[in-house]
C-alpha cells in the first residue's frame, strides 16, 4: 500500500491523495493510510516555530517529501505553539492553552494549515467547506496564502463577524437558511458537482483526515511545554470532535512510542443544550444517535449530528475518558470568570470552563488540569 493514500476504515479501499476523494464510494468517511510517526522532533523541524514542527508525526502529502515541504512552508502563517499558562497566577493546578493566539483567532488554524497545505500538494485549485464559522475563517484563510479560490457555507444564523472575517481574506460566503445540518448538505453538494472537475477539493474539517493531523499538535505541544509529561486531565470541547479526535491521536501516538504510559482523564464537554454524544455515551450505545438543538449559547459545538460520532465515542471509550455537561445556565459566568483573568474567549470556549467549575465546585479532584481557550471573544461578541 503506497503511504500516500486516504483508506476507508469501512470496507479498506485506499485513494490516493491526488484523487481529491473525499469520501469512499461505500460512504464511509476516509481516514489517512497508516504512516510511521516520528516525535519528538528531529533534525530541522526541532527549530520550526508553527504546527509544522510536528510535519514528521503526520502522514506524507501527494508526491514525495520534496513537495510535502514546498506545500506547509508556501502555506504556514507560524500557527500553534501557543502559550500554557496557569488560569490564576495564585493557583498551578489549571492551565489554560490559549489557543486563540493564532492567525484567524481560533485554534482551527492548526488543522485548516495542515488541510491546506495537503489539499495544495494534492493539485487542489478550488476549496468548498462548510462551518458554523470559525472553521470557516480559517480555511478562507489558507485558501488565500495558497492562492487558491473558497467557497465557504455557513449557516445564515452565522455571526455576522465571522461571515465578515471569512469574505475579507476573498472568499466567498454562502449563507445557507436552515440548520447546521442544511448547511452541511449544500456543501456536499457543492462538492459532488466541483469534484467532476478535477480541481475542488472538499476541506470539510469533519470529512478530511489531515484536519486531525493538524489538531493533534495541541496535544504534541502540551506534552513539550511540560516538559515531557502530560497534565492528570485534559478539558475538550466536543462538537464534531476536531480537536477531541486528534488529541485522541496524539495520545496513541504518545503511548505507542512509550512516552507515556497511561492516559491522562480526557472529559469531554457538550453543550447541554445540544448534546447527543453525552447521551450516547451515557446510554452505552456505539452510535450516535441525531438529537434536535434545543438552544445553545456554545454555537461552536452545537452539532446534533455529528458524521464521527460512533468513531468520537469508541475514542473516548478507548482512552478511559468521559462526557460532561456544560450547563447552559453557567455559560456566561464562565465566560466572564475567564475574562477576569485576563482571556476574552468567545461563548463556545466559555462552555468548557461552566463545565469544569461545576465539577469543581462538586468536590472533583482532577490534579493538574489543561483547558483550550478555542476562539476570541472579539468573534462572537
Ligand atoms: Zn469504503
Amino acid at each position: 500500500m503506497s503511504h500516500d493514500a486516504y483508506i476507508c476504515p469501512e470496507c479498506g479501499t485506499t485513494y490516493p491523495l491526488a484523487s481529491l476523494a473525499f469520501r469512499c464510494a461505500c460512504g464511509g468517511l476516509l481516514d489517512a493510510a497508516p504512516f510511521e510517526v516520528v516525535f519528538p522532533p528531529s533534525g530541522d523541524y526541532a527549530g520550526e516555530r508553527s504546527v509544522f514542527r510536528y510535519r514528521q508525526a503526520m502522514p506524507p502529502f501527494a508526491g514525495d517529501n520534496a513537495a510535502l515541504d514546498a506545500s506547509w512552508r508556501r502555506v504556514t502563517m507560524g500557527e500553534g505553539l501557543t502559550p500554557l499558562l496557569p488560569l490564576d497566577p495564585t493557583d498551578p493546578g489549571v492551565l489554560v492553552k490559549v489557543d486563540y493566539a493564532m492567525p484567524t483567532l481560533s485554534f482551527k488554524d492548526r488543522g485548516a494549515a495542515v488541510l491546506v497545505s495537503a489539499a495544495a500538494a494534492a493539485g487542489a485549485r478550488r476549496l468548498v467547506q462548510d462551518s458554523s464559522g470559525n472553521a470557516g475563517a480559517s480555511v478562507a484563510a489558507y485558501a488565500a496564502r495558497a492562492g487558491m479560490s473558497c467557497d465557504i457555507f455557513v449557516p445564515d444564523s452565522c455571526s455576522p463577524r465571522k461571515v465578515a472575517q471569512i469574505e475579507a481574506y476573498g472568499a466567498r460566503a454562502v449563507l445557507v437558511p436552515g440548520s447546521r445540518e442544511d448547511t452541511a448538505a449544500a456543501a456536499l453538494d457543492a462538492a459532488e458537482s466541483g469534484a467532476r472537475d478535477g480541481s475542488t477539493f472538499y476541506a470539510s474539517h469533519v470529512y478530511n483526515p489531515f484536519f486531525y493531523q493538524g489538531t493533534k499538535t495541541y496535544v504534541y505541544e502540551i506534552f513539550e511545554s511540560l516538559g515531557g509529561r502530560l497534565p492528570d486531565t485534559l478539558y475538550i470541547p466536543l462538537g464534531n470532535g476536531t480537536l477531541l479526535l486528534g488529541a485522541y491521536y496524539a495520545l496513541k501516538d504518545l503511548r505507542g512510542l512509550g512516552l507515556i504510559t497511561a492516559y491522562p482523564r480526557v472529559v469531554a464537554v457538550q453543550a447541554e443544550g445540544c448534546a447527543p454524544v453525552f447521551r450516547a455515551f451515557a446510554s452505552g450505545g456505539a452510535a450516535v444517535v441525531p438529537v434536535a438543538n434545543s438552544g445553545t449559547e456554545a454555537e461552536g459545538i452545537a452539532i446534533a449530528a455529528p458524521m464521527r460520532g460512533s468513531r468520537v465515542l469508541a475514542a473516548i471509550r478507548e482512552l478511559g475518558g468521559e462526557v460532561a455537561i456544560a450547563p447552559e445556565s453557567g455559560i456566561d459566568a464562565a465566560k466572564k470568570t475567564v475574562a477576569y483573568r485576563g482571556f476574552y474567549v468567545e461563548t463556545t470556549s466559555a462552555a468548557t470552563f461552566a463545565s469544569f467549575f461545576r465539577r469543581r465546585a462538586a468536590g472533583i479532584d482532577e490534579g493538574l488540569v489543561v483547558l483550550p481557550l478555542c476562539g476570541a471573544g472579539l468573534k462572537s461578541a
